[in-house]
């Protein structure tokens, strides 16, 4: 498997040109994260990226996880490189200092994410899953909560899960069944959970489960469901650890991919929990907590894309065969037009992922640092709006991504040792956790959009236009195609909210057509943007190539990635009666 290489100078361009870092680098409280500290944080995550996490992929895959004893026994590389993931610091960037944390703004921790999911995405699936259990404490968790868990949580000693998927309540967690029983200052847990990400290992002391369960008076549905806190180890009023709860693993999965991630079935046996939030609101604690893991997962999509393409870009340099046209002798596949096209493919698409969630993840420092309420507000509509874009929309196009870096191999690809075809497996959870696509593309017509009568979608579409507006007038060519996507995205704006007017059903028929568009129009915006920040940046005497590449990539994905929009716009006129009128009989007419 190659080498990984965090990809620096398109992290660079895309927080600095994209999501507005130098910007939010003026807040008050973000003074630390001077352009020289951003360089300097991202140079030497890569390198651990590279040096220390990336080492471990394959032995991950191989190797697996195991339960013995009723503890997970994960791959032997992994403990070092989450000791060393720990002792960096890397965990606690974005956190309050109040309890360890650097106090960085979140979207500088966003690339470093992005860097130990290329280099490992079974691995950094543990980090990532804690990121989110200390935000969802953070905001949820009453004070004496916060002191006793946070500081081990942000220093990364502890690791976090979050436990809410049962056998019977997966999209659909109403129906939740797991129980919580009051006893004095805390309650007894009991029930079983499916799919829990890194519910148990050896590479922290302590493991923070959090769990979602009925309390026994609780009113039916998502009102009835509360939010608990479970340790692995009980822990005392110093600090120290004592008894182990009984909360733990009762299996782990054999997956198609991420093999060194436990995926386990955990049961809670009367387990000691203390409640998070008030009581029948855990759905709504949980949600900060799924909004970051939304973000996480389509940046996931982005890390796993990235990987594929330096993997398949190495094989196309060395794999020789038939000679290209114009030439006589047998050379390097990068020479034919069909494996340029893969390779552009995959770049441009992992590029305008890239910009799609770093642009959605500064959204949130904004909306925490704003100065207005009305601030707060476009800013967090904004992200709230881009979340399930990103999460949708990356980790499909990760789908594609990945195959072709399969195809670029040729045979090889489908065998396992080049390492592509692990990329592909691995890349296939992400349109079903965190929510699946299908959700994902529901919450995008619903909740954000037909909820606020399109409002957020229509600031989105307006900011679009500025940018065409301000862009430079080389680019011409580029902007026009953008600007006929941005009237697309509008149409299928109006057809959605005036469709949904009279028929109820046609928001879910057209809700996955709808999410691919905005995700191929927001694609295209983004590399605008970015072609644009290059054509000036050298106009300013930056010569580096990498800022040519940049414009060639818009190029290359306003010709052959972009026009796809309009076969997901002509799809939403097929409207609601063709799908769901079709009688379930018909399914399965063929053979019955
Ligand atoms: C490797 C792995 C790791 C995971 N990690 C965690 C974890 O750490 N914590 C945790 O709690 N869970 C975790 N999960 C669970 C995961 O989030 C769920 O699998 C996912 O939410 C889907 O639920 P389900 O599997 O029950 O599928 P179902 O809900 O049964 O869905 C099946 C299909 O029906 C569709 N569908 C269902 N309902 C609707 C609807 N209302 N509208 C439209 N389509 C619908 C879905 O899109 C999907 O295509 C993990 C799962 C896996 C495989």
């Amino acid at each position: 498997m190659a080498d990984y290489n965090a990809p620096l100078k398109d992290m660079k361009l895309t927080l600095n040109h994209v999501a507005r870092m130098p910007e939010l680098a003026q807040k008050p409280g973000f003074e630390d994260a001077s352009a020289d500290m951003v360089d300097a944080i991202l140079e030497e995550a890569a390198r651990v990226a590279r040096d220390v996490v990336g080492p471990t992929n394959v032995e991950g895959d191989q190797q697996g996880v195991q339960l013995k004893d009723g503890t997970v026994i994960c791959p032997e590389s992994f403990k070092g490189a989450y000791q060393q993931y720990a002792e960096g610091g890397w965990g606690s960037l974005q956190f309050d200092p109040e309890y360890g944390g650097q106090g960085l703004p979140f979207l500088l921790s966003v690339p470093v994410m992005e860097m130990w999911h290329s280099a490992n995405m079974a691995w950094g699936l543990c980090p990532m899953l804690s990121q989110g259990a200390v935000e969802c404490l953070d905001l949820n968790g009453s004070d004496e909560l916060k002191a006793k868990y946070l500081p081990q949580l942000v220093s990364g000693e502890w690791t976090g899960t979050m436990n809410l998927t049962e056998s019977n309540a997966g999209s659909d967690l109403s129906v939740v069944r797991a129980k919580a029983e009051p006893e004095g200052d805390h309650y007894r847990i009991s029930g079983e959970k499916i799919f829990i990400t890194w519910g148990d290992h050896e590479m922290a002391e302590n493991i923070i489960h959090l769990v979602l369960a009925r309390l026994p008076d609780a009113p039916p549905g998502v009102r009835g469901i509360s939010l608990f806190l479970v340790p692995k180890f009980m822990v005392n009023e110093d600090g120290s650890l004592g008894e182990r709860n009984s909360a733990g693993p009762l299996s782990v999965e054999h997956k198609m991919g991420i093999h060194a991630s436990a995926t386990c079935v955990m049961g809670f046996d009367n387990a000691i929990g203390y409640l998070v939030g008030e009581p029948n609101r855990g759905l709504a604690c949980m949600f900060t907590m799924m909004n970051n893991a939304r973000l996480s997962v389509g940046l996931q999509g982005v890390s796993i894309s990235e990987r594929a393409y330096q993997q398949a870009l190495e094989y196309a340099f060395e794999r020789i065969q038939g000679p290209a046209v114009g030439t006589r002798e047998a050379g390097p596949i990068i020479r034919h037009a069909d494996v340029r096209r893969m390779l552009m493919t995959m770049k441009t698409l992992t590029e305008a992922g890239r910009a799609i969630a770093y642009d959605a993840c500064g959204s949130l420092d904004f909306a925490v640092k704003a100065e207005s309420d009305e601030e707060k507000a476009v800013e967090q509509a904004r992200a709230a709006l881009l979340t399930p874009i990103v999460k949708g929309w990356c980790t499909e196009i990760a789908q594609e991504v990945t195959s072709l870096g399969v195809q670029i191999h040729g045979g090889m690809g489908y065998i396992e040792e080049t390492g592509a075809a692990q990329h592909y497996r691995d890349a296939r959870i992400l349109p079903i956790y965190e929510g699946t696509n299908g959700i994902q593309a529901l919450d995008l017509v619903g909740r954000k959009t037909l909820m606020d009568k399109g409002e957020a979608l229509a600031a989105l579409i307006a900011e679009m236009r500025e940018s065409l507006k301000r862009c430079d007038a080389s680019l011409t060519s580029l902007a026009k195609p953008v600007e006929e996507a941005v009237a697309g995205l509008e149409s299928a704006r109006e057809l959605l909210l005036k469709g949904a007017e009279t028929d109820e059903l046609l928001p879910g028929s057209i809700a996955y057509n709808f999410m691919m568009l905005a995700g191929y129009v927001c694609g295209g915006w983004q590399l605008l943007r970015q072609a644009d920040a290059a054509v000036r940046l050298t106009a300013e005497g930056d010569d580096d190539p990498y800022l040519q590449a940049k414009q060639e990539s818009a190029r290359f994905y306003m010709a052959q990635v972009l026009p796809r929009w309009k076969g997901f716009s002509e799809m939403l006129n097929d409207g609601s009666q063709s799908i769901m009128a079709l009688p379930e009989e018909l399914f399965a007419s063929a053979w019955q």
